[in-house]
């Protein structure tokens, strides 16, 4: 379950007109998107501004009987512009919670994100009532043009990271069936424009090759067996200009 914190007449923290919870809701649908492509079964505490009780949030992922409870939250500190970065927050620091909050964080510092840490909050409503692993991830403080910046600069990239971090993680501890990606670079239906994309990717040292399994002739980059792998290659391929999708 993914959770957009506050909503309703909860804003959350404001800064200049920005409000939490607009934030948080646009990023925890962009992330459970990504999760959705990622073959998890994605449900969200709120999709639109209405206002729940934490406790009511909790409540909602208990009863839906979830695997995990992932939170979005922005942070805010009470001087304006005086500290920036992400942090996650967990019950304690232990288990699988630890291990997803760890990975978020990195992915967030990847993106470019002063990396605070993880730290323990055993007092937060949806850490303590929700009966399954659950992080608060804050991204960025909202009283922070610098994290505002990049926010809104690298806004997709941003709900990648969370997302990849949570994967790589629930991978990692055999939560989810481990999946195999590429990065596929292009789809023909005429081999010969297969075969001279696959061709222009070798001579830049890309592990390319053609897959012809399916409906159409599919030029591939890959493959791993970690998300953050296909990750890395698909930020390098972008880079160079080509349209790509991330495949399992
Ligand atoms: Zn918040």
């Amino acid at each position: 379950m993914v959770d957009a914190g506050h909503g309703g007449r909860d804003p959350g923290a404001v800064f200049n007109g920005r409000q939490e919870k607009d934030d948080t809701l646009r990023l925890a649908l962009a992330v459970g998107e990504i999760l959705q492509d990622n073959g998890i079964d994605v449900s969200y505490t709120r999709t639109t501004d209405v206002y729940e009780t934490p406790y009511e949030k909790a409540m909602k992922a208990n009863n839906a009987g979830v695997d995990f409870f992932l939170s979005i939250h922005r942070n805010s500190f009470p001087t304006d512009n005086e500290v920036s970065g992400v942090e996650s927050l967990v019950y304690d620091l232990s288990g699988l919670k630890y291990q997803v909050a760890q990975d978020i964080n990195a992915q967030l510092e990847a993106v470019g994100f002063v990396n605070l840490g993880v730290k323990a909050r055993p007092n937060l409503v949806v850490l303590k009532r929700t009966n399954m692993p659950a992080v608060l991830v804050e991204a960025g403080f909202i009283n922070s043009d610098t994290d505002n910046m990049l926010f809104d600069n690298n806004f997709d990239a941003i709900a990648e990271a969370i997302a990849t971090g949570l994967l790589d993680a629930l991978n990692a501890e055999g939560v989810i069936q481990e999946n195999y990606y590429r990065v596929q670079v292009g789809l023909f239906r005429n081999w010969r424009y297969a075969e001279r994309l696959r061709n222009e990717l070798l001579e830049q040292d890309y592990p390319a090759f053609i897959d012809d399994s399916g409906p159409f002739i599919s030029v591939q980059v890959g493959g791993y067996d970690n998300l953050s792998d296909a990750v890395a290659m698909e930020r390098r391929l972008k880079m160079d200009g080509y349209d790509t999708l991330i495949i399992s």
